[in-house]
């Protein structure tokens, strides 16, 4: 047990990151329910939700609101009063704080400020959906939301198989994705990592409909046209391999591109670069690093 929390005495000063429920109730932690009846206060994505469960667990702590938003904001004011003596809990609407989530402002800014932060685990979506989506669990990589646009979530897609080397074994991605787009995301799936690439689709996890589609990304995207409506929260796995020999990977694209850009805007290479790394939601040293390896290539 943590040094602050020994021998039931009270909880210690510090920011607790409390794992919530993705759907099923009692998949909350004796612990969180204790570090949520104790601290002084829980910052909260949304109050009204939070008090859903405080109410089914009787708890009876205060909430105040930290979300997205705001919580760059309020992080100063939440560390100044942890210093005085507080004892803070965050939760989210659902599964960890910080993961596609706010809680990493502030766990940054008490670390930053020499306090004790402290994770109390639970529920997650990705992880939930990763350990029965029968992809590999032992390589992986959380990738979250993709881009809503579809240029530039292909090109998010490409790059991130460019970043494999072309002799690593298979990778499973993992997407948090919404339900009015993941066709979208299905289609672009097939286009840039063929439409035999294997995925898992994990929707309403823990919950009375929870379901689990598997099989390559077309089948998959055709399941779910058949239906009337694609509803619930899901999570999309995706077995990406490497590029296969001859196949148009990323780093020809790439030189492509910067040359349509100088073509259609006159773009000189840094202005191409700048733009192409924004379409693909990744840093300009990134796409400037790949430009490189390309080059060195040739
Ligand atoms: N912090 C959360 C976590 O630890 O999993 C994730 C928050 S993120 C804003 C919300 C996304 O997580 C949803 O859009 C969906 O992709 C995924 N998600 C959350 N609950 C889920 C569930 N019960 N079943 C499937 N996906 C879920």
């Amino acid at each position: 047990m943590a040094v602050t929390e020994q021998d039931g005495a009270p909880l210690a000063p510090g920011l607790y990151l409390v794992a919530t429920p993705i759907g099923n109730l009692e998949d909350i932690t004796l612990r969180a329910l204790r570090i949520l009846r104790s601290v002084d206060r829980i910052a909260c994505e949304d109050t009204r939700q939070t008090q859903k469960l405080l109410n089914h667990f009787g708890i009876e702590t205060k909430t105040t609101s930290v979300h997205e938003h705001n919580e760059a904001g309020r992080a100063a004011g939440l560390i100044d009063d942890i210093r005085k003596g507080e004892r803070i809990a965050v939760v989210t609407d659902a599964g960890m704080p910080g993961i596609s989530d706010p809680g990493m402002h502030l766990a940054r800014a008490a670390i930053e400020a020499r306090l004790a932060v402290i994770p109390v685990p639970g529920a997650n979506a990705a992880l939930t959906a990763l350990i029965a989506s029968g992809l590999d669990t032992e390589r992986f990589l959380f990738e979250g939301f993709l881009p809503p646009k579809q240029g530039a979530r292909q090109a998010r897609l490409e790059a991130l198989r460019a970043s494999l080397s072309e002799d690593a074994a298979p990778l499973t991605v993992v997407l948090y994705e919404a339900p009015h787009r993941i066709l979208e995301t299905l289609a672009d799936i097939a286009v840039v990592y063929g439409s035999e690439c294997r995925v898992a689709l994990a929707r309403e996890l823990t919950k009375l409909h929870e379901e689990f589609l598997r099989g390559p990304a077309a089948e998959v995207a055709a399941q779910l046209q058949e239906r009337d409506r694609v509803r619930g929260e899901m999570v999309l796995l995706v077995e990406m391999r490497p590029a296969a020999a001859g196949e148009a990977a990323a780093p020809v694209s790439l030189l492509e591109r910067i040359r349509e850009l100088a073509a259609s805007e006159g773009l000189d290479e840094m202005a191409a670069l700048k733009k192409i790394a924004k379409e693909r939601g990744v840093s300009k040293s990134e796409i400037y690093r790949e430009l490189q390896r390309v080059r060195n290539k040739k």
